[in-house]
């Protein structure tokens, strides 16, 4: 398949914005600004091959962790995404492959009203895929990183570690031998296809104090919101979420580090005043995900995780290591 074919193949698989003046097909897109009181936001992302997926990993799915781990950027900032741009570098452009990565990016982009409005082919040596996303969010309602509040209450969308462990199954089938099928499942389509909080994101808006989508590893990631906010943070253990295939993992030192350091699980981290503490049931509506309050805020720098014993837990590691350090599988 050839450039123009490839461009005209993804053109034709996302839906149109009412704001797009001029969509693919021109040297550049034409937008119409956002409207008054409204910011644009702006975020971009890059997988590649044998770093961020392992080599051979189907098109629909690449496709699907690329939009995904954009639109959490989106989630995390309390944006409602609206368009996006996609350069891609592939060894070649075989149609099918092709065909797979674009219908899955097109029923993506339509479940989230967004539209593919430019982009860029190139051919390399392995499958890059960068996108960029950008969204609309009401001005002094963005969540940032560094609005928290010793006293805040520190909250986690879903649960985190399941995706690491879909990604351990991925490199490593026996892994998993000892699992149920639906819980092994499970793992998987954490990796594959994580659901970004798009919705939790737009409630949180206004209300939260600081957020960040946890794609690192919890404490990585909380690490970085309590540096952005000059302050510390207390996670408490037995408050930290799990579920039926984490409790059913065969390694329980694995699956506690996949929970506080795995990564990948794009759920959010956020802060809220106590006071707010009383709309959580209204954000688990309005998110459709749960939320829990895992710890707090602290003046004092530094994380501390508290065990079930309420006693200090060093952990092994914070976060992420590219899965390129451990080894491609
Ligand atoms: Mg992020």
């Amino acid at each position: 398949m050839d450039e123009p074919g490839l461009i005209a193949r993804l053109r034709e698989c996302t839906p149109r914005h009412a704001g797009t003046r001029l969509g693919i097909g021109d040297d550049a897109a034409l937008l119409a600004p956002p409207a008054e009181g409204t910011l644009l936001v702006v975020a971009a992302d890059t997988l590649v091959e044998a770093v961020h997926f392992p080599t051979g990993t189907a098109a629909a799915v690449i496709a699907e962790r690329a939009l995904a781990s954009n639109l959490s950027d989106m989630a995390a900032m309390g944006a409602r995404p609206r368009a996006f741009t996609l350069a891609l570098t592939l060894p070649s452009a075989e149609p099918a492959w092709v065909d797979a990565f674009a219908d899955h990016l097109g029923e993506l982009a339509q479940r989230h009203g967004i539209e593919l409005i430019g982009g860029d082919t190139t051919r390399g040596p392995v499958v890059v895929v960068t996108l960029q996303v950008l969204g609309e969010v009401r001005e002094g309602e963005a969540l940032r990183r560094d609005g928290a509040r010793p006293g805040d209450l520190l909250c986690l969308s879903g649960v985190t570690g399941e995706a690491a462990l879909g990604l351990a199954c991925l490199l490593d089938a026996s892994r998993s031998e000892a699992l149920h099928p639906a819980e092994r499942q499970r793992l998987l389509a954490r990796f594959e296809a994580p659901e970004p909080r798009l919705a939790l994101g737009l409630a949180l808006a206004g209300v939260a104090t600081a957020a960040i989508d946890v794609s690192d590893g919890l404490l990585a990631d909380l690490e970085h919101l309590c540096t952005a906010s000059g302050c510390g943070a207390r996670v408490n253990l037995e408050r930290l979420p799990t579920s039926p295939a984490l409790s059913a993992w065969p390694d329980a030192a694995q699956a506690l580090d996949a929970r506080l350091a795995g990564g990948d699980d794009y759920e959010l981290l956020f802060t809220l005043p106590p006071l707010a503490a009383a709309r959580i049931p209204f954000l688990e509506h309005e998110g459709r995900v749960d939320i829990s309050v895992i710890g707090s805020i602290t003046a004092r720098k530094g994380l501390e995780v508290l065990d079930l014993d309420g006693k200090p837990l060093a952990p092994a590691r914070r976060g992420y290591r590219h899965f390129a350090e451990r080894g491609p599988g």
